[in-house]
């Protein structure tokens, strides 16, 4: 292996290290929102039942190779909205 592959390595690995800023891209937030707008008709929960919110829970999962993320919403139900396509 040269040693620019070993300092490319190095720097990835330090990238992935102190990488802690989670967000979802437009695809993401796409697919939330379609799966929100499905969800709403026939979750148990409504958005006025919480008086402060928290109906819905963002998991990110960090990999190596991008971050995965489950949406949780109160009533059980989830969905993944990670951009595979994007990795
Ligand atoms: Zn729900």
């Amino acid at each position: 292996m040269a040693d620019s592959d070993t300092a490319r390595i190095a720097k990835l690995e330090e990238g992935f290290e102190n990488h802690f800023a989670f967000s979802l891209n437009e695809a993401e937030q796409a697919e939330f929102k379609a799966w929100y707008a499905e969800h709403d008709i026939t979750c148990s929960i409504r958005d006025g039942h919480t008086a402060i919110g928290g109906r819905f829970t963002f998991c990110f999962t960090k990999m190596t190779i991008g971050d995965k993320c489950l949406v949780k919403c109160a009533c059980g139900g989830e969905k993944d909205v990670s951009d595979y396509g994007h990795w």
